[in-house]
């Protein structure tokens, strides 16, 4: 049996299963979690629980949603425990518990920097997203709208609406088949992509204001204290598509956004266009992530994070 097979046979058998997601949950977290949960809930016998953290808003026309817990209680052990776009297990947060307990761990990711710490891994860095494996994974005459919909959320987001260069004849494939169970894409591009709060686009104002040009103009970065954060009272995901924004300035070729979470704590979220490979920065630095889009979290000031990665960047640039 291949791991695929075995993994969808642990499901139908199961009698208990729960599926998380990465912490600060994305779209394709969301989807792929999402999806999952409404395709074993409508075709299975077995119970299910998903674990995520808070949803972002403007993912709360998904189905299952109102299934999700971000309380993470303590629960018996599960049969099949699914980690679901998680590149490492540190980023499961606090549903790593579940995973440890579960008579069968399951990851399905598409993280190159994914080292497989389930019992079972299936994981394809040449998908664009974990949502895409996903329905590779699935029968397809078990996917209904909801699940469609769920998956077609995580593509969407994880290639930037199809214009990443993770984008494959695949992936179109796969959003093309999904849009055959009726999923509406002008409702989750518009609604879960470009649609901005006045809030989100006041950040990307004042990022894209004060964003730094450094090494001839390859790099361009920009910084979000904790200050600005209270001032302008941002949640975790009012950032999202900064990055993208500061990544197409001409002569570009890896943005930087850092954000502040303590007092010398930074996120650091990375982007590159066409050769410089951050996943194996920010890898370096206890993170990981993709060729193009990766991440990780560094202490020191903001100028000794900028330094710290700019200079590996430098590396890879001579
Ligand atoms: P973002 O910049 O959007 O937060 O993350 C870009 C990509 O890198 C995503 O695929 C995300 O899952 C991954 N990533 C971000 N931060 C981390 C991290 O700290 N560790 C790992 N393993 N992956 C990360
Ligand atoms: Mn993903």
């Amino acid at each position: 049996m291949t791991n695929k097979q075995e993994i969808m046979s642990a499901i139908e058998n199961a009698g208990r299963i729960a599926i998380a997601g990465h912490i600060r949950p994305d779209g394709d977290c969301i989807g792929s979690c999402l999806g999952m949960y409404n395709y074993v809930h409508e075709n299975f016998p077995c119970s299910v629980d998903v674990y995520i953290e808070e949803i972002p808003q403007e993912f709360t026309c998904i189905a299952g949603c109102d299934a999700v817990n971000s309380l993470y209680p303590d629960a018996a052990p599960y049969d099949v425990f699914l980690a679901l776009d998680c590149g490492d297990l540190e980023r499961l947060g606090k549903a790593q518990k579940y995973l440890k307990e579960a008579k069968l761990s399951v990851c399905i990711d598409h993280h190159k920097t994914n080292e497989g710490y389930a019992a079972v891994n299936v994981i394809e860095p040449g998908a664009a997203a974990t949502a895409e494996v996903l329905f590779d994974l699935m029968d397809q005459d078990k996917i209904s709208l909801n699940t469609a919909e769920a998956l077609y959320l995580g593509i969407v987001h994880d290639t930037g609406v199809f214009k990443h260069s993770n984008t494959t004849r695949h992936t179109m494939e796969t959003a093309g088949r999904l849009l055959e169970y009726g999923v509406s894409s002008s409702k989750i591009i518009d609604g879960t992509f470009y649609e901005k709060t006045y809030v989100q686009n006041q950040i990307l104002g004042r990022c894209l204001m004060e964003s730094v040009l450094v090494l001839d103009g390859k790099v361009i970065f920009a910084a979000v204290n904790r200050k600005v954060q209270a001032l302008y009272g941002l949640e975790s995901n009012d950032t999202e598509g900064v990055i993208d924004q500061l990544r197409v300035t001409k002569g570009v070729e890896v943005a930087i956004l850092i954000k502040e979470m303590n007092p010398f704590v930074w996120r650091v979220s990375m982007r590159s266009c066409e050769y410089v490979d951050v996943a194996v920065i920010c890898t370096k630095f206890g993170g990981g992530g993709h060729v193009r889009a990766a991440g990780c979290i560094l202490n020191g000031s903001m100028h000794d994070v900028i330094n710290a990665l700019v200079k590996e960047i430098e590396l890879q640039i001579k």
